[in-house]
């Protein structure tokens, strides 16, 4: 899908909104410099296009061997726990300020104990976790508890993780590791200006030894030679990020000469270049080091449309559908007649409406009416608030989580001939094309997950 000329003015708009005067110090690519980097990055893709495998829906390049952690974000039952919020690097990349002390986060949700935290991966049918910062070795004892409780508590189907920088890292930290159930150990080198001793010092005891750091352009060059390195010493994967700019990073990034770009969040151009050209350096020098681009649009999709869906299935109601991107679909019918109708169609006694599911439209399609799409988001809450409605899971007999359910936008109506289009997309009809219109961007953003990577403006 490309992305439309409403939905690029709506993102330059909240780009601008984000960093207010800031804004303005940012170097944005102009239409020739979007042209030659896009030309480019065809080439490279194009190049490739024989020995890779481009995954989920294209905005990774090439998934042919990626992490079994990767696979499990990718599925959307990976979770990720902050186990402190404090880091001994300060990387001119971190999207965030690392002076913030907390016990053990996720997705908002603090989890001083291990017991509660394993009963929220058992609810909610995470499948990978992964231990992040800061840094985690700086709590190392508070990081293992957590591991150890998970590997014993929830068994082998759970695939364990950890992020670390690696100045803590020595040998008899990698065997506790691999003691208590960790099966990849993932290294910002960055950290450690690209010195690989203490990936060295993993090699053979943890199961799964990762490179992971954001495709830094300037050291384009060193990563050719770290990469042939990494191989030799028996690194298994190298996941590259592209470099984003966030509130905290600000200040560092713009002192590097960096061409910016707009889009959910702003990122950096030449970080994406440098991570596929470092790719194709991969490819076509057969170093056997397999190189997963994480683009920042597939983690912004990817991941917060699993955390949409996994919310979502706890505040479905009958009659209701999820999207593929995360949001709690309801159709409704509005008959011209109503005669009939109820043998095929669910009534809502609540609002009075008469819901469908999409499998249904062929019949409802036959009588005349029109209908109504309304598609709410759930998310984590802390307490219930006036306007949405609110539930308690239970995780276990003395914690209970609170999601809420919210209306995501104001319903849209749509008519006979609006409503075939639009099923007939959903049932995969590639003749339907996106129009530059409100109603169309504002219904199908709520469907689908973008594809591609993203457009340079
Ligand atoms: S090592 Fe990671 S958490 Fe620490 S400063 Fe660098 S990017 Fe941030």
């Amino acid at each position: 899908m490309k992305t439309t000329t409403l939905l690029r003015e709506r993102h330059k708009l909240k780009n601008q909104e984000e960093y207010q005067v800031k804004y303005n110090y940012l170097r944005f690519v102009t239409p020739a410099e979007s042209e030659v980097a896009e030309t480019e990055r065809r080439e490279i893709l194009n190049r490739l296009s024989t020995r890779i495998q481009p995954g989920y829906k294209g905005s990774k390049p090439d998934i042919t061997d990626i992490s079994p952690g990767c696979r499990i974000c990718g599925e959307g039952t990976w979770s990720c726990l902050f186990i402190n919020g404090v880091c001994n690097s300060r990387c001119f990349y971190c999207p965030a300020p690392q002076h913030d002390v907390h016990e053990p986060e996720t997705n908002t949700l603090l989890f001083p104990e291990p017991d509660d935290y394993i009963d929220y991966l058992k609810i909610f049918k995470f499948r990978g976790m992964s231990i992040s910062g800061g840094e985690p070795l700086l709590t190392f004892e508070k990081s293992l508890s957590f591991i150890r409780r998970a590997r014993k508590e929830i068994g082998d189907e759970l695939y364990i993780w950890l992020y670390t920088n690696g100045k803590l890292f020595d040998r008899e930290k990698a065997k506790k590791l691999a003691d208590a159930g960790v099966n990849e150990v993932r290294f910002d080198i960055g950290a450690t200006d690209y010195n690989t001793d203490k990936v060295q010092q993993a090699i053979g005891i943890i199961p799964n030894v990762t490179v992971e750091i954001p495709a830094v352009p300037e050291e384009f060059e060193l990563m050719k030679q770290k990469m042939r390195e990494l191989k030799a010493m028996g690194v298994k994967y190298l996941n590259l990020h592209q470099l984003r700019l966030t509130p905290y990073n600000f200040n560092k990034l713009i002192d590097h000469d960096y061409t910016f770009i707009h889009g959910e969040k702003v990122t950096v151009l030449e970080s994406e270049l440098t991570a596929l050209r470092l790719l194709e350096f991969s490819i076509e020098g057969n170093l056997g080091l397999p190189v997963n681009y994480c683009s920042f649009v597939y983690k912004n999709r990817y991941q917060k449309s699993a955390a949409r869906r996994r919310h979502a299935l706890k505040m479905l109601k009958p009659g209701e559908s999820i999207t593929e991107s995360g949001f709690i679909r309801r159709l409704s019918f509005l008959p011209e007649v109503s005669s009939g109708i109820e043998k095929i169609l669910f009534f809502d006694e609540e609002t009075g409406d008469f819901l469908f599911i999409p499998e249904n439209f062929s019949q409802i399609c036959k009588i005349p009416g029109q209908i109504k799409i309304t598609y709410f988001v759930a998310q984590l809450a802390p307490q219930p608030s006036a306007i949405s409605e609110f539930k308690s899971v239970a995780l276990n007999e003395t914690r209970d989580i609170g999601i809420e359910r919210t209306l995501a936008q104001p319903e849209i109506i749509l008519n006979q001939t609006e409503a075939t289009q639009f099923f007939n997309y959903l049932n995969g009809d590639q003749i339907f094309h996106q129009p530059e219109e409100s109603k169309w961007i504002n219904l199908l953003r709520f469907e689908n997950i973008e594809k591609g990577l993203q457009s340079y403006y």
